[in-house]
């Protein structure tokens, strides 16, 4: 089966294409020449997953899926949220958008967060979402070199590392996108076997 990874990220085509069976084909937004941004404006991880694979389903009537994932941190009425990306601002610096997490929490106690990934799919004309997430902290001042986004000041629950210190194939295995993933992957596993 050939499905569509609403992405152009190739790390994560890699990602779930090494999680499902030889069955499925994932294809990236380049393989199937689109090369404009899809817009992510919506106000939830929700409306957006579901917003990029609809907008894929419709060019293109294949089976396809979407992901979103957001930093949702409680004192902070669950922002940055569906905003993670841009939370500083439109240039996206995952660098500014630290220190502005760090400069509104300076006066705060309670520093539990956590990142929630959701996942659509539409898979023969039906539509499914999928979500993971990983409870956590955000520690005072970044630690670590490795990761992305908010990983040098997130801690998972049970760990006393960041997301940027501890290796990047155990972050990848309890990760909130790695969660969704499996779910994903499950589903999809069984759907194709069903079908056989
Ligand atoms: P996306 O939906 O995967 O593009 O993620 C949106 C934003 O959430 C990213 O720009 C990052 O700021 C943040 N983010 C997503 N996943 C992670 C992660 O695994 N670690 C740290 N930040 C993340």
């Amino acid at each position: 089966m050939e499905l569509v990874f609403a992405t152009n990220n190739k790390h994560k085509i890699r990602e779930i294409s090494a999680l499902l069976d030889d069955d499925f084909r994932i294809l990236g937004l380049s393989d199937l020449n689109i090369t404009e941004d899809i817009p992510e404006e919506a106000e939830t991880l929700e409306e957006n997953a579901l917003y990029k694979a609809r907008f894929v389903h419709e060019r293109t009537g294949m089976n396809v899926f979407a992901d979103d994932t957001g930093l949702e941190v409680s004192a902070l009425d669950g922002a940055p949220g569906v905003y993670s990306a841009r939370y500083a601002g439109e240039a996206k610096s995952f660098d500014d958008n630290i220190e502005k997490l760090l400069r509104e929490m300076q006066a705060v106690n309670e520093r539990s967060a956590r990142f929630r990934t959701v996942i659509a799919l539409i898979l023969d004309g039906k539509e499914y979402l999928f979500e993971g997430m990983v409870e956590g902290e955000i520690i005072k001042e970044r630690k670590g070199a490795g990761g992305f986004g908010y990983d040098p000041v997130f801690v998972a629950g049970g760990y006393d590392m960041t997301f940027a210190e501890i290796p990047l194939e155990e972050k990848n295995s309890i990760s909130h996108r790695a969660r969704a993933m499996r779910k994903l992957m499950a589903f999809l596993n069984d759907y194709n076997n069903q079908a056989k």
